[in-house]
């Protein structure tokens, strides 16, 4: 299996990293909150996303206690997560829904998640690996995208078709952490305009597909 001896070298990298991206899963262990984050870290960094749900689940953890508070309250307590005021509406929206067609449980099932205005696939995957901890799909989102077609595990060109493709590559126990380690790395090491393939851990595995420009 090419994937394993990836998935190991990347955990040992992040051994020492002290990074929210790796507290993501201790942090959470609740679908609701999750959902929330996930929905707070659209566009935003880690660090951002990590305060801004703190501040917000200390005055407001479930569906109810979020639509209690007015839309100003909402858009100042997630302020520092940019595009504030579009998030208050979609959180706003989510948390109603949940509320009134789900008895205030956020639904596990893939499908009914996306169905909810506001919640696309990289959400919906997140919340079940994450806030159920179901690991039967693999959350793609940029940095797993790109750093799954530069080793050139996957010739893809959508995160549905990448999910699709890591799911026969990546053996199903480390479905739970791939994304974690994929993002943290791309963050880090594998960048999106021009990774750092001098320090890479996992070069001699790379085939560096489509990288034109790199440190
Ligand atoms: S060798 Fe370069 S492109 Fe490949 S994983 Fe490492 S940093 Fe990314």
């Amino acid at each position: 299996m090419k994937a394993i001896p990836v998935i190991e070298k990347l955990e040992e990298w992040s051994r020492d990293y002290e990074h929210p991206t790796l507290r993501r899963s201790s942090l959470e262990k609740d679908p609701f909150k999750t959902l929330i984050s996930c929905l707070l870290s659209l566009r935003t960094q880690d660090r951002n996303t990590e305060k801004t749900s703190r501040a917000l689940f200390e005055v407001a953890d479930t569906p109810e206690k979020i639509l209690e508070l007015s839309q100003e309250k909402l858009e100042r307590l997630i302020f520092s997560s940019g595009y504030y005021k579009n998030k208050a509406k979609t959180i706003k929206h989510v948390s109603r829904v949940i509320l009134e067609e789900y008895n205030g449980k956020v639904p596990s099932d893939l499908d009914e998640l996306m169905s909810i205005r506001g919640i696309g696939r990289k959400t919906a995957t997140i919340t079940r690996v994450f806030g159920f901890g179901i690991a039967d799909c693999i959350p793609v989102d940029v940095h797993v995208f790109i750093i799954s077609n530069r080793l050139g595990w996957v010739k893809t060109k959508t995160p549905e078709k990448t999910e699709e493709e890591l799911m026969k590559i990546v053996p199903k126990e480390y479905w739970f952490e791939i994304n974690t380690l994929f993002v943290l790395y791309g963050k880090e090491i594998c960048q999106t305009q021009s990774p750092f393939c001098s320090k890479c851990v996992i070069r001699k595995y790379c085939k560096r597909v489509g990288v034109v420009r790199s440190r």
